[in-house]
């Protein structure tokens, strides 16, 4: 399974129940956040899932609302007694950004390593998850979505382990991928791991208009966490001119996408409550729902064909 926390659900300007952009994804006790706001150090001591299983953080773009709290959760990583290396990956100018964010960070207990993503997106390992970056329509400046896949160990068949003399204490390393010697021959997992399972998909992206690249990668994922700036359709010339997306609009993505849920977020001062304009976008998109800081979403192994199943709190 796999959980992640909306941190932050703030666009642009924080408001006291809203902070600024930032999602916590944590798999089998290892964490990962996408987008530092400012305020998410406070989100994450709120939480309690903590900072030192904290590996790597995954920038969508540089506007503040997305990166101001870079300072402040390098200082709680340290806090928390980190020494091992802190990945950062982001789009094009990410050494710029992050060099002058720093200027007021003391040296560090740990080293932080920058990956720079080249503009048509990349591939990225962490946690468990196989990341695809991929690029969006945000004005014109660079900016990245990811795409995020837990995949699944197929299924153990005992009776076919029991046939090759597997001893019953072996089985387990064969689960976890380990060749294992047994009557004198070597025995792969490949021959007791039949039947191949369909793992998480975990679909991030703010900001950004809709886009085929968008639409491409949100293919089939089982939940899609998607900006919704602005909630009614008479905020519309206000999404386009400032490259940012309609409730509506993110409905109409997930249902071309065949999503299995959708949440959105990155709401607007302008919106006193994004649930109200739920309504709209579920006429589009059923399974539509607006996220709040601190909420805490669990995505379990689909069942055979369908989608996982998403619960949020
Ligand atoms: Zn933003
Ligand atoms: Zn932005």
């Amino acid at each position: 399974m796999l959980e992640c926390c909306t941190l932050g659900t703030g666009g642009t300007l924080p408001i006291p129940e809203r902070a600024l952009s930032s999602l916590y994804v944590r798999v089998r006790g290892q964490g990962m956040l996408i987008d530092c706001g400012e305020g998410t150090q406070v989100g994450i001591r709120r939480l309690g899932w903590g900072f030192r299983c904290i590996d790597g953080l995954l920038l969508t773009h540089y506007h503040g609302d997305h990166c101001t709290g870079l300072p402040g959760l390098l200082l709680s990583l340290e806090k928390a007694g980190r020494e091992e290396t802190f990945h950062i990956w982001g789009p094009k100018g990410l050494k710029r950004i992050v060099e002058g964010l720093c200027v007021i960070v003391p040296p560090l207990s740990f080293p932080v390593l920058l990956h720079e993503l080249p503009a048509e997106g990349g591939e990225v390992e962490l946690i468990g998850l196989s990341i695809r970056a991929f690029p969006v329509d945000h004005g014109g400046i660079p900016c990245l979505g990811y795409r995020m896949y837990l995949p699944r160990l197929p299924v153990f068949d005992p009776e076919r382990a029991r046939q090759l003399g597997v001893p019953l204490p072996d089985w387990k390393r064969l689960q976890q991928g380990e060749n294992v010697k047994t009557n004198g021959r070597c025995v792969r997992p490949e021959e007791v791991m039949t039947h191949p399972r369909r793992g998480i998909t975990l679909v991030f992206s703010t900001d950004t208009r809709p886009c085929e690249t968008l639409l491409k990668h949100a293919d089939g994922a089982d939940l899609l966490i998607l900006e919704g700036m602005y909630g009614s359709e008479d905020k519309r010339p206000q999404a386009l001119k400032n490259h940012h997306m309609l409730f509506s609009e993110a409905a109409e993505l997930a249902c071309h996408a065949r999503a299995g849920a959708l949440l959105l977020t990155h709401f607007s001062t302008s919106m006193e409550d994004p649930e109200a304009y739920l309504p709209e976008a579920r006429r589009v998109f059923s399974n539509t729902w607006a996220a709040r800081d601190g909420m805490a979403i669990t995505v379990r192994y689909p069942e055979k064909d369908d989608k996982a199943w998403t619960s949020l709190f």
